[in-house]
């Protein structure tokens, strides 16, 4: 029994769950690394919270207002558990934002500098999303300014794998090596970038900041196996409202992260959203879906390789789920070798097949420039697969 046979029942109980979903049989969303489809749940947990308990967090003295200070702390708690952390918030620390972008720039602005000294070296991922390379060179920049020189080193790459090259980055290891920002699945190739073998090549000491926006709510992210210091995601990728997201902060390597300043009014209602959203996918079962979007990336990537036209762009070793070399998550990006990414965006979208075609801001656009990206979730059927096939072959 194949794996998408195996897990027919649960996803089919869990895709009635979003009314955006089932309410459009005519449309496929393909679009989740963008942002995903929100459950039933975590509606009526937002309709529920705005209609009973609205109120600012962390301050008056009423019972909406208590209620909403205890749902915030309750939530950064909820976090830190669902990221694996075994003492949540003992000395880690969750700071809720609009996204991993936000999270990312957090870190970057707001505890880089101060622990950054004069000479030191960063090591950052230039081939990832933009928001996870940005943020590392500004405050390069901001360190400049007040006399703190800092080299910024590109984590290298495998060329042939598209991993990162952990021998090539403990090569790259000296002393003054202080921080390493890494991406837990590449955005555009969808691969798994085995960050657990950063740590063995950076040793013990050095911070690590990973961006999960492509990981938190696709799979298991467990800051304890993968000792990591820092876990940026996005709540809206995840099942949550648009505008969450959060960071975590281990807070054992270096300062305390305490960002933000005057923190102002939190997005409460988002919070709430957030905290349902977590239990739903833990009760789903975070190991379930990855291997339900595991297995319909692989129905995919194999049904394109039996087209000419088309190259998938990526990893190209082995995309097995068993892969020892590189396991392919649910997100796969190809273009079509006679027409433009744009046009075949479009003609996709009047077939009801919603994707994403452009550069997909990648840090410094490579072969990714213009492509189409398929991002699949678990309310995604086998079915939206094979008409997405259907109409790539015909064209
Ligand atoms: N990092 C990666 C790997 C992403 O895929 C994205 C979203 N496309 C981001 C960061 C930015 O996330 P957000 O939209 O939540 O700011």
């Amino acid at each position: 029994m194949t794996t998408l046979d195996a897990l027919r029942d649960w996803h089919r109980g869990l895709r009635a769950q979003f009314p955006l979903i089932t309410g459009h049989p005519d449309q496929a969303y393909l679009d989740s690394a963008a942002t995903s489809q929100k459950p039933r749940a975590v509606l009526d947990t937002v309709q529920r919270y705005l209609t009973t308990a609205n109120a600012n967090a962390g301050r008056g003295t009423y019972t909406w207002a208590n209620a909403t200070t205890a749902l915030v702390e309750r939530t950064r708690a909820r976090v830190a558990r669902f990221l694996g952390d075994p003492e949540p918030l003992r000395r880690s620390g969750v700071h809720f934002t609009s996204g991993a972008t936000e999270g990312l720039r957090a870190v970057a602005r707001d505890w880089l500098p101060h622990h950054l000294r004069d000479g030191d070296e960063i090591i950052v991922p230039f081939a990832d999303h933009q928001a996870n390379a940005l943020p590392w060179l500004e405050a390069q920049q901001l360190l400049a300014r007040q006399g703190v020189r800092v080299t910024v080193r590109e984590l290298p790459y495998d060329p042939a794998s598209r991993d990162y090259d952990h021998v090539a980055l403990a090569g790259l290891v000296t002393e003054r090596t202080a921080f390493v920002a890494a991406t837990h699945v590449h955005h555009v190739y969808g691969a798994d970038m085995n960050v657990h073998r950063i740590r063995a090549a950076v040793g013990p000491e050095v911070p690590i900041c990973l961006d999960a926006a492509q990981s938190v709510g696709h799979l298991p992210v467990d800051v304890t196996a993968l000792d990591v210091d820092f876990v940026a995601f996005s709540g809206h990728k995840a099942m949550g409202l648009p505008g969450t997201g959060a960071v975590w902060a281990r807070n054992t390597r270096g300062p305390a992260f305490t960002p933000g300043g005057w923190a102002g009014t939190p997005n409460t209602c988002g919070i709430a959203g957030l905290e349902t959203a977590l239990d739903w996918l833990d009760a789903a079962g975070t190991d379930r879906i990855r291997r339900w979007n595991t297995a319909l990336a692989a129905r995919l990537t194999d049904g394109l390789r039996t087209l000419d036209a088309y190259e998938v762009l990526g990893c190209r070793l082995s995309l097995a789920a068993d892969s020892e070399v590189q396991q392919r998550e649910g997100i796969v990006t190809f273009r079509h070798r006679g027409i433009g990414s744009n046009d075949l965006g479009f003609v996709l979208a009047s077939h009801g097949l919603l994707v994403r075609s452009d550069g997909h801001c990648q840090a410094r656009a490579g072969e990714s420039e213009s492509s189409v990206r398929v991002s699949l979730h678990v309310y995604n059927s086998p079915e939206e697969v094979d008409r997405l096939l259907s109409v790539l072959r015909s064209l």
